[in-house]
C-alpha cells in the first residue's frame, strides 16, 4: 500500500500543479485513494456529480500521470464512495459562504449532532416517510439554462454540503412548472449516494402533506411522534409552502420544527410559488426566517431554454424527432416545461401508436388543441401593429390593396408571422388581411421564407420581431 500512496501522492501533487489552486480545491481535493487491484487504481470521491466532472475532465489525466509513475497501472477508476480520508475532516477546510443579507435576523448555524437518528439503510426511492421520489427528477435529467442556472447550482450545492452557512434554508421559486419539485427531488437522490449516512435521511412533502400529518397527529394524539419522526431527519423538505397562507396552525407547527431543525444543523429546503417577502399571507417572523439562507428564483424559460429540454427529452425518449418540431414546439409552447413535456409525449405516443413520423404536419394536427390554447397570447392583430410599427406604416396599411413594395413586403412580413406564431388556418389569415384569398397568404409565407435564408439582414429583422411578439 504504501508504494501505492506514493505514487497517488505524487500524481496529485503533479496534477495540483498542472490545473492550479482553484480548479484543484473546486474538484480535486476531496478525491482519495480507493483500492488497487491488478493493473487498475480506483479513486474516490463523494458524490456523483463530482465523479462524472472529473471523469470527463481529468480522467484521461489522471490515467496519463498515474502510467507514467507506475507503468504496471492501466487503469484509473473514478467511483463514488467513502475512503481512507474521513469526508468529515476534510468538509472542516471548506470555505464558507458569503453571509447572506438581513442574516442578523438569523440564528446561527451550528454543527448537527453527531450519530442523529437515520431511518433508513439505503433510501431505494422513497424519502423517510415513504414518500416517493420521481426517478426522473436527477440533477442529470435537469436542463440548465440561464433561466435556471442558479437554482440549479444552489441546489447542487446543497446536495454536495448540506446545512452550510448561507444555504440554509433554500428557498427556490417560480411559476408552476419551472422544475422547483425537480430540483428538490434531485437533492434528496443526491444525498442518497453521499457517504455521510448523516444526510441520508432525507423528509420530503409538500406543505398540503404537511399540514394533514400534523392535523392527522393531532386527531391520534401523536404529535410528539410526530415531531420527533420530523426531527430525526437530516434534511427536510416542504414544497409549495404557499400552501400554509390561511393555514394559522399549521404555520405555526412549521415554524417551530422548522426553528427546531435549524437549530440541531439539519438542512431545510423550501419551495413556494413567490419569493419569502412576496408571501403575504405568511406570518412575517416566518417569511423573515425564510428568507435567511439562500433565496433563488426560477425564472419564466426562453426559447433556448426550450429547446434544449424538447432535445434531451427527446433523446431520453429515444424518439426521432425533427429538429424543426422541435423548434417550432419551443415556439409555441411557452407557458412552462410541464407542458412542453406533455405535448412532446403526446406526440411521441401518438407516433408510436401509429407507426407515423412524426413531422410538422402531425405535429399540428395532433396538438391542435394545445397549439390553440397557446394561440390567445399572440393575435394577428398584434402582429398587424407589430409589423406597421417597425416599418413604419399604419395598422390599415395592413388591410389596404396598396401594392406598392413598401406596403406590400411588411404585409406579407405580417402574414407569415401570423401563419408561424398562432394556428389561425391560410383562409382565416387572409380574411383578417383586408379578405385576401388563402392563396395570397400561402404566397407571402412562401416568399417571406425564401427572401430571410437569402437575405441574412432581412431574415434577422423578422426573426427579431418573431422574438418580440414572444417575449
Ligand atoms: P414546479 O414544481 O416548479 O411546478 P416541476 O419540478 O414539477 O415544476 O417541473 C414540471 C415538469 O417539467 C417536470 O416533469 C420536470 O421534470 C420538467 N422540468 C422543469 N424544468 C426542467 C428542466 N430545466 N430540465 C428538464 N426538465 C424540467
Ligand atoms: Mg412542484
Amino acid at each position: 500500500m504504501t508504494k501505492v500512496a506514493g505514487e497517488w501522492g505524487r500524481v496529485r501533487q503533479r496534477l495540483q500543479a498542472e490545473v492550479g489552486e482553484a480548479e484543484y480545491r473546486a474538484w480535486l481535493r476531496q478525491m482519495a485513494l480507493g483500492t488497487v487491484d491488478g493493473d487498475e487504481v480506483t479513486l474516490h470521491l463523494p458524490t456523483r456529480f463530482l465523479r462524472d466532472w472529473v471523469r470527463s475532465h481529468y480522467g484521461e489525466r489522471l490515467n496519463a500521470l498515474w502510467r507514467s509513475e507506475n507503468p504496471a497501472i492501466r487503469r484509473v477508476d473514478i467511483r463514488v464512495g467513502r475512503s481512507f480520508a474521513a469526508a468529515d475532516s476534510e468538509s472542516t477546510l471548506a470555505e464558507p459562504a458569503a453571509g447572506s443579507p438581513g442574516a442578523a435576523a438569523c440564528a446561527a448555524n451550528p454543527q448537527a449532532r453527531p450519530g442523529s437518528a437515520r431511518l433508513m439503510e439505503s433510501m431505494d426511492g422513497r424519502d423517510a416517510f415513504g414518500v416517493m421520489l420521481e426517478p426522473r427528477f436527477t440533477f442529470e435529467r435537469f436542463v440548465v439554462g440561464k433561466p435556471n442556472e442558479f437554482a440549479y447550482a444552489c441546489a447542487r450545492r446543497v446536495a454536495e454540503r448540506p446545512a452550510s452557512f448561507g444555504f440554509n434554508p433554500l428557498f427556490l421559486y417560480g411559476g408552476v412548472g419551472l422544475g422547483k419539485t425537480h430540483l428538490m427531488h434531485a437533492i434528496a437522490w443526491e444525498l442518497a449516494e453521499q457517504p455521510s449516512e448523516r444526510w441520508a435521511s432525507v423528509a420530503y412533502m409538500s406543505a398540503e402533506r404537511f399540514m394533514y400529518r400534523f392535523i392527522a397527529a393531532i386527531r391520534s394524539q401523536s404529535t410528539i411522534e410526530f415531531k420527533e419522526q420530523l426531527r430525526s431527519v437530516g434534511v427536510l423538505m416542504v414544497d409549495d409552502l404557499q400552501f400554509l397562507i390561511g393555514k394559522d396552525n399549521t404555520q405555526e407547527e412549521f415554524f417551530h420544527t422548522f426553528n427546531a431543525l435549524v437549530d440541531a444543523g439539519k438542512q431545510i429546503v423550501v419551495s413556494a410559488d413567490k419569493s419569502p417577502s412576496d408571501l403575504s399571507g405568511l406570518e412575517a417572523r416566518l417569511r423573515t426566517r425564510l428568507g435567511c439562507g439562500m433565496v433563488a428564483d426560477l425564472h419564466a424559460t426562453t426559447y433556448e431554454l426550450r429547446l434544449s429540454i424538447l432535445g434531451a427529452k427527446a433523446a431520453a425518449a429515444t424518439a426521432a424527432v425533427p429538429s424543426k418540431v422541435l423548434e417550432f414546439l419551443a415556439q409555441r409552447i411557452t407557458s412552462n416545461v410541464r407542458e412542453l413535456e406533455g405535448a412532446l409525449n403526446r406526440l411521441i405516443a401518438h407516433a408510436n401508436l401509429f407507426g407515423r413520423e412524426i413531422t410538422l404536419e402531425t405535429t399540428q394536427e395532433v396538438l391542435h388543441d394545445i397549439l390553440r390554447a397557446h394561440d390567445r397570447r399572440i393575435t394577428i392583430e398584434e402582429i398587424q401593429r407589430k409589423v406597421a410599427e417597425h416599418w413604419n406604416l399604419r395598422l390599415t396599411d395592413m388591410i389596404s390593396s396598396r401594392r406598392a413594395r413598401a406596403v406590400a413586403r411588411p404585409r406579407q412580413v405580417a402574414m407569415y408571422l401570423a401563419k408561424q406564431l398562432t394556428s389561425r388556418s391560410l383562409p382565416e389569415i387572409g380574411r383578417r388581411f383586408g379578405n385576401r384569398d388563402h392563396t395570397t397568404v400561402m404566397h407571402a409565407v412562401a416568399r417571406v421564407g425564401e427572401l430571410m435564408e437569402r437575405d441574412a439582414a432581412f431574415g434577422e429583422e423578422v426573426e427579431n420581431l418573431r422574438r418580440m411578439l414572444e417575449s
